[in-house]
């Protein structure tokens, strides 16, 4: 399930680590996560759900949703796709509901440590690394963390030349500005990195967070900036959680930062610039493509990654939803049929496709958990990408001395996450007395190229949104 030929990318070899799953030796490559390992050794059940007997599948492949929790060493739902795979590990399935484990299990739970960063920033995205940039730059000591083992966000697995403004790094591969903005981000004296490590909760002074497998912390800092980015979203169908049906971007984790296969043959769903992108970086990583569907009656993303497509042979079949997959342990078929003007399915127009894999490129959600678990105002803005919370201008959220950036609050671009997190770093940095004139030019710019970014017919939907939002009922507009 390797890749061993890659066009842009390449897989160095690494130490060769073993662990064990369900009692069975397994070998890995140091510095991959125990799904991508799990992946590459053909296994792709990872657990059973719930109370009932189904096998379940990575999907998300970021930490998001709960379809790759297994036991490691006792201790029941770590997240497989973003836990590093180590020396002499125990994997074992995880079947119906888990129990808490009992003392003698490796958790170290009982570590508890205090920190108190000046600006604390959830998430490690382009939004996350701008903010902390900025925020340090001013003199403010910054704490980063970031649930994946290693920072960049999305950017991590966009081997692309970016779409976007001119200015704001577009024709540079997402992969390179990921890459340069982590450096930046890890070389800097005021800033504190931690990978790894999932805020849990924000609380009325302090954040939870969770270093996988070694401590819990309690911070207290003065600001907090939340660039949590996005879900990928699910679409009904029967055997939806069957192995094999993955988010698009799931697949592209796999392939793009861990280098393993997800299956033979897919079936994308969505042809959006995401699901048109992934197929092309399927075909890159020689998997094969067996067709793109869209919903829709027009493809959504750009021509130009459309057209790369065509001139591969795929079909790209409009009007047509996914109907159901077929398998017994696992997707074996996939069935699409016509959908008509009114979204009503068109009878006798099935079509089968014999795939291991469905990728669903169906949209994205902005990860908005923590912002309502800290008691930021909400609102739901389908223009926006669902629930986001109320801001000003400055990024702040009804709750004074928290911000958010990014996805997180509205999906856009990794381009508009970037300057946003730059108003929110700026600002946050103002409000501890940190800074001056440089940062109140910082927030400027930022939001006059955020205003040509979102000019335009093509995001008339995005603007009337966003005023919607950007009207905090508590605190003061500057
Ligand atoms: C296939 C594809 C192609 C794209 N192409 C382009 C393009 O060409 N141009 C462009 O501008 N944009 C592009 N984008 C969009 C871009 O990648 C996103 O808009 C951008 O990454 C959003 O940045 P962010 O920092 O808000 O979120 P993310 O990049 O999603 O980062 C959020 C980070 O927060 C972390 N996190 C979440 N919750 C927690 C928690 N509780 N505790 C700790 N950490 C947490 C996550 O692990 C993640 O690393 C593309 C996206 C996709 C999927």
């Amino acid at each position: 399930m390797r890749i061993n030929d890659h066009p842009i990318l390449s897989f160095p070899e690494t130490e060769t680590i073993t662990f064990s799953y369900q009692g069975r030796e397994i070998n890995a490559k140091r510095g991959e996560t125990i799904a991508a390992a799990l992946h590459n050794a053909g296994i792709t059940e990872l657990r059973n759900s719930g109370d009932r007997e189904r096998g379940r599948g990575l999907f998300c492949a970021i930490g998001k949703c709960s379809s790759c929790l297994m036991k490691v060493d006792g201790v029941p739902n770590v997240r497989t796709c973003i836990t590093m795979v180590q020396e002499g590990m125990e994997v074992e399935k995880q079947t119906g509901f888990p129990e808490i484990p009992s003392k003698s299990t490796k958790l170290k739970s009982e570590i508890i440590e205090k920190k108190s960063p000046e600006v604390l920033v959830i998430g490690g995205g382009p939004a996350g690394l701008r903010a902390s940039l900025t925020a340090a730059s001013a003199g403010a000591s910054v704490l980063v963390i970031d649930e994946n083992p290693l920072l960049g966000g999305q950017m991590i697995k966009q081997t692309h030349k970016f779409f976007g403004s001119s200015d704001q790094e577009a024709g540079e591969r997402g992969k390179d500005i990921g890459d340069r903005l982590s450096r930046e981000v890890s070389d800097h004296p005021e800033i504190e990195v931690m990978t790894s490590t999932s805020a849990v909760g924000i609380f009325e002074e302090k954040v939870g967070i969770y270093k996988n497998r070694e401590k819990f912390l309690k911070v207290d800092p003065e600001k907090t900036i939340v660039a949590t980015g996005a879900t990928e979203d699910m679409i009904k169908f029967p055997n939806n959680d069957m192995p094999g049906v993955y988010g698009a971007g799931g697949v592209q984790t796999l392939m793009n930062v861990y280098g393993v296969k997800p299956g033979d043959r897919v079936l994308m769903v969505g042809a959006g610039n995401v699901g048109l992108i992934i197929t092309y970086q399927l075909l890159q990583a020689n998997v094969e493509v067996a067709a793109i569907a869209e919903i829709a009656s027009e493809i959504g993303g750009y021509f130009v990654h459309a057209a790369k497509i065509r001139r591969h042979g795929i079909p790209i079949i409009t009007d047509h939803r996914v109907s159901r997959v077929e398998g017994t342990e696992k997707v074996e078929r996939a069935v699409i049929e016509e959908v008509g003007d009114s979204g009503e399915v068109i009878q006798g127009t099935e079509k089968k496709f014999d795939v291991d894999v469905v990728a669903l490129a169906a949209g994205l959600s902005p990860s908005y958990k923590l912002l309502n678990h800290g008691g930021c105002e909400l609102e739901f803005q389908p223009a926006l990408g669902g629930h986001v919370p109320k801001r000003d201008k400055r990024m702040r959220t009804t709750r004074e001395e928290i911000y958010v950036a990014g996805d997180a609050s509205g999906i856009e671009e990794a381009t508009s996450a970037m300057l946003e997190g730059a108003i929110a770093g700026a600002d946050a940095a103002l409000s501890i007395g940190k800074g001056g004139p440089g940062e109140e030019d910082i927030i400027r710019d930022a939001r006059e190229k955020l205003e040509k970014l979102r000019a335009g017919s093509y995001y008339d939907n995005l603007r009337s949104g966003l005023q919607e939002v950007e009207k905090p009922s508590r605190t003061k507009e500057q």
